[in-house]
């Protein structure tokens, strides 16, 4: 099978697992584990921040930034397709009461009219309090989109005073892609999250960052949540030989997600563009071609070929450090068997 149903998917290196079994342990409960320690200190200090937070999955680094930055009532603006908005469960409001509006933009892109239409940080007693605003960099529904107008959004909420939250569980895919240091991005935002579990191929992880004071309030409620662990160093270590040896190769990924999108536009017109795909995602629209997903999801299943869907028309296509050149081609061409 050829799993191109997400960047999750891959399986640790040899040289991943020799790093985790001889990584040196402790109790991070007790802010012992000095390979959790390393992690937090490298990732913080690689996106410009003073602090950082090694947590078991993105949506948990998410919520602890978002709930830092948002009280219980107050609301966060995102865009309509994000993974804070869409998958994360509504565990913003479920748990931690926060309220979200939304702006709707192709490609999940920063709509800067519209954002500044939805603000509203005070409006009094009857109305609901913008707190902070959500960019996703990359978007990931959006296609794998690179963020434009970042610095801009950032500018005019510094201007208001508004935390900028970032999602920036592929933000190293947005870095490699566009040439911005990720710390340029993330040093932006009064949090952010990275995953070390997506097209850096660690097992399991992520990392909040932010200031000190604001880490050290994450920190208590990632506990609280029941989220604090010991000797997850062993998984920490995967994260820091992730970030040693995956973070250049994601250029492979976006040249073969590049190569997807060429077949795909090919043998269904329209469906895709392929100079849109910027990085690792190729979300390609069936409308036209007469199939629905699931009947080209289960095709190519048949075939030999996983991938997902976004939506009711959307195929989505996510290429990693598993999937080589040559499993992508064998992949798009049957998936051009299908579409044609
Ligand atoms: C994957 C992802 C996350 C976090 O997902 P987890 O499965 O909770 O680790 C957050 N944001 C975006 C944009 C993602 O793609």
């Amino acid at each position: 099978m050829i799993d191109l149903r997400s960047d999750t998917v891959t399986r640790p290196s040899a040289g991943m697992l020799a790093a985790m079994t001889s990584a040196p342990l402790g109790d991070d409960v007790y802010g012992e584990d000095p390979t959790i320690n390393r992690l937090e200190e490298t990732v913080a200090g690689l996106l410009g921040h003073e602090a950082g937070l090694f947590t078991v999955t993105g949506s948990l680094a998410n919520m602890l930034g978002v709930r830092a930055l948002v009280s219980p009532g107050a609301e966060i603006l995102c865009e309509a397709s994000a993974h804070i908005a869409r998958a994360e469960l509504g565990a913003h409001a479920a748990v931690s009461g926060v309220t979200t509006r939304t702006w709707s933009a192709p490609a999940g892109q920063i709509d800067l009219e519209q954002i500044r239409a939805l603000i509203a940080p005070d409006l009094g007693s009857y109305f609901v309090s913008t707190a902070a605003v959500s960019v996703e960099n990359t978007h990931n529904f959006g296609g794998g989109a690179i963020q434009h107008g970042y610095d801009a959004l950032a500018d005019e909420l510094d201007a208001l005073g508004l935390p900028l939250h970032l999602d920036g569980a592929r933000l190293w895919n947005a870095s490699v892609a566009s040439g911005v240091p990720v710390a340029a991005y993330a040093s932006r935002a009064t949090a952010a999250s990275v995953c070390l579990s997506k097209g850096l191929g660690a097992p399991v992880g992520s990392v909040l960052v932010g200031s000190t004071e604001l880490i050290r309030e994450a920190r208590i409620w990632r506990k609280r949540l029941g989220g604090g662990w010991r000797q997850a160093g062993v998984l920490a270590a995967a994260g820091l030989y992730a970030l040693e040896h995956n973070v250049q190769r994601l250029a492979e990924d976006h040249s073969n997600a590049r190569l997807i999108a060429d077949v795909l536009a090919d043998a269904a017109p329209g469906s895709v563009k392929p100079d849109q795909v910027e990085t690792n995602i190729v979300v390609a629209d069936l409308a036209a071609t007469g199939k629905t997903v699931a009947q080209v999801v289960e095709a190519a299943r048949a075939a030999g070929v996983l991938v997902g869907g976004v939506g009711h028309t959307q195929l989505r296509v996510v290429t990693h450090l598993d999937a080589s050149t040559v499993d992508c081609r064998t992949a798009a061409e049957t998936l051009a068997r299908i579409l044609q």
